[in-house]
């Protein structure tokens, strides 16, 4: 499939990877918007949480514990963190895998701009 993230997970490209098992793949972004900025996404292509189906409830809770879980290895699990899926054009979504970010390590506004 011609899609980044898809490549990012056949290995097409690089990625600083974090994380990976059956499902779910973690890699830092890019761009860092915080000192910690990490994507987590599905092996399988989804193309954003409007897609997501009822069979997908495991799959998005495994994301968030995942999320969770490099907060913590981290050290920002108990200062805090950001756990954000972007959709569509309104909130700035670029890629069209689905993506949860892990944002971290700074004091985060509110609400985002
Ligand atoms: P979105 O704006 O769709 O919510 O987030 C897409 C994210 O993917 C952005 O934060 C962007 O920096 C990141 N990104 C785009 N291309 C690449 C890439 O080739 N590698 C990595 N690691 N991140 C990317
Ligand atoms: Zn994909």
């Amino acid at each position: 499939m011609n899609c980044l993230f898809c490549k990012i997970i056949r290995r097409d490209i690089p990625a600083s990877i974090v994380y990976e098992d059956e499902q779910v793949l973690a890699f830092n972004d890019i761009e860092p918007r915080a000192p910690t900025h990490v994507l987590i996404i599905p092996k399988r292509h989804i193309d954003g949480v409007n897609a997501l189906a009822d069979t997908d409830d495991e799959l998005v809770g495994a994301m968030f514990r995942v999320a969770a879980g490099i907060a913590r290895e981290r050290g920002i699990a108990d200062t805090g963190y950001r756990t954000v899926f972007n959709t569509n054009r309104d909130a700035g979504q670029t890629v069209f895998h689905l993506h949860l970010h892990l944002l971290g390590g700074r004091a985060l506004g509110w609400p985002p701009g």
